[in-house]
């Protein structure tokens, strides 16, 4: 097998056992990126210069036996709102072009810590606001499967390069899904931990109640490892949990495989709707792998979901608005030096530093939370979202793990959703609940479309049962074997509910007419 094919993990063990060098690991990725990246553009910025350099001193520390964990010597990519030490971190924004941050998020220190080599920075949709990695003032950001689809976002970078083989692990931020979608779009594995995991410290924030970094990688393993490295206490995010090491490496080297006595359950609101047919397919197929598994199965009505998408729409455009509200033109990146005063300088910087779905976040934001409507709008999605918190924590009186769809469609064509942002805003349906919720959820690749797009599934858990979940898509991840022996049967479609029939109805919550 080729360096490039293996996973993060068996790299790692090639490293370990001296039969590849650090050094051949990162020529490898960077031959994938000079052979891909033209037809793909996953990075904003790619460290060639500076991770050969590290790879040599990573080198030596492994070999010297100093370093041992299973990312020492690994090429991982970094989603660019992440903030990297002296490294331009641009939020794939206009407003922050050029922008050098004078220090080093927590979790990019956790990875250098893990002898992790970092090979540059991904694209994504503008401040991680948007759901197909076009809002990006960079270019967009093509499916490695297709180039003519988008990668999904806005950790789009993020996900493409890892799919591309332009990395072997890469972290994104997941907000509303951006970690979960787009690996389902680009058939690779998303994990968002439970709020609190990972510090946001150096996270440039969206929606901080929401945010949350997370690992991207081929496998489930991969990504239980990533998470191990990056999850801290930190003194630097007051949200950030001191859960010990979580031992999830060890909880799926021990795994013998079976889910005898797990429960999991469906929520029928995720399927009666009018969801892409082999999206339904992909989650059919799972209910039938993981009760073939031992796990016991159950349909059930997860209440409020139709509840979910205006309140995370009205928290995250809030918080957003606040957040935003720093990029100024004094203090970071762009500065409209034409104004001819203040007041003119930060209008102008703000006009033309952000782009449209930033700006109408910014204002939707600043709306629900402007004095008339602040009890109308804000107050009452902040009361939504304890009740939806509420509804899950009855539900997972029953389940161990709840099973359902990541996106009600594959991959959209690129320039297909920005002409009608409230039903990109629908997509999200699936993703934004366990945001809301702080629960870690999964996205793992299960089948290919009829175009030839992978679809994952999601698997959600309750806070702080990453085992249990990582143990229910290591099982399902094992009995789907290769994704592309999932390719589409030769059998016409008629009467099912296309992507395209889907697509219109991205929320899901048209009935599907036909059967
Ligand atoms: N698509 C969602 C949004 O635009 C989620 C984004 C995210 O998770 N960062 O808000």
């Amino acid at each position: 097998m080729e360096i490039k094919d293996l996973t993060a993990l068996e790299l790692s063990k090639e490293i370990q056992s001296g039969h590849v060098s650090v050094q051949e690991a990162l020529k490898s990725t960077l031959e994938e990126i000079s052979k891909k990246e033209k037809n793909v553009h996953a990075y904003l910025n790619v460290w060639e210069k500076e991770a050969l350099s590290r790879a040599k001193i990573v080198e030596k520390e492994i070999r010297e036996g100093r370093l041992k964990g299973p990312l020492a010597g690994v090429p991982v990519a970094v989603k660019d709102n992440i903030c990297t030490e002296g490294m331009e971190t641009t939020c794939a924004s206009r407003m922050l072009k050029g922008f050098r941050p004078p220090y080093q998020a927590e979790a990019v220190s956790r990875l250098l810590e893990a002898g992790a080599v970092i090979v540059g920075k991904t694209n994504m949709d503008e401040f991680a606001m948007g759901s197909t990695t076009e809002t990006s003032a960079f270019g967009v950001t093509r499916n490695p499967w297709n180039p003519d689809h988008v990668p999904g976002g806005s950790s789009g970078g993020s996900c493409a390069a890892v799919a591309a083989g332009e990395c072997y692990l890469a972290l994104g931020s997941d907000t509303g899904g951006s970690i979960r979608q787009p690996a389902s779009h680009c058939g690779v594995v998303g994990l968002k931990p439970t709020y609190g995991t990972v510090s946001r410290s150096g996270l440039i924030a969206y929606g901080s109640s929401l945010d949350q970094i997370g690992p991207v990688g081929k496998t489930v393993a991969d990504c239980a490892a990533a998470l191990e490295a990056v999850a801290s206490w930190d003194r630097k995010d007051s949200t950030s949990l001191n859960r010990g090491p979580l031992g999830l490496l060890e909880e799926l080297e021990a795994f013998d495989g079976s889910l005898h006595g797990m429960r999991i359950g469906v929520p029928k609101e995720f399927l009666s709707k009018g969801v892409q047919r082999e999206v339904q397919q992909a989650v059919a197929d799972a209910v039938e792998i993981l009760t073939r598994r031992g796990a016991q199965i159950e349909f059930f009505s997860l209440e409020l979901t139709d509840y979910a998408i205006p309140t995370y729409y009205i928290i995250a455009s809030a918080e957003a608005s606040s957040n935003l509200s720093r990029f100024d033109g004094v203090k970071y990146g762009y500065r409209a030096i034409e104004a001819e005063d203040l007041h003119k300088m930060y209008r102008m910087t703000r006009s033309k530093g952000f782009g449209e779905e930033v700006k109408r976040r910014i204002m939707l934001g600043s709306f629900v939370l402007s004095s008339g409507y602040y009890d109308a709008y804000y107050l009452k999605a902040l009361k939504a979202k304890t009740l939806i918190k509420q509804a899950f924590d009855r539900a997972f009186e029953r389940f161990d793990v709840i099973l359902g769809p990541v996106a009600p469609t594959s991959a959209p064509k690129i320039g297909e959703s920005l002409q009608d942002p409230l039903s990109m805003y629908l997509g999200d349906i699936y993703t934004v609940l366990s945001n809301l919720a702080a629960l870690p959820a999964i996205s793992v690749p299960a089948l290919l479309d009829d175009a030839g797009l992978p679809v994952g599934i999601q698997l959600m858990s309750d806070c702080f049962q990453e085992k249990k979940l990582l143990r229910a898509a290591k099982a399902f991840e094992e009995e789907r074997g290769e994704l592309k022996a999932h390719a589409p049967k030769e059998e016409p479609s008629h009467g099912k509910v296309s992507q395209k029939a889907a697509k219109q109805d991205r929320s899901g919550l048209g009935e599907v007419t036909a059967k």
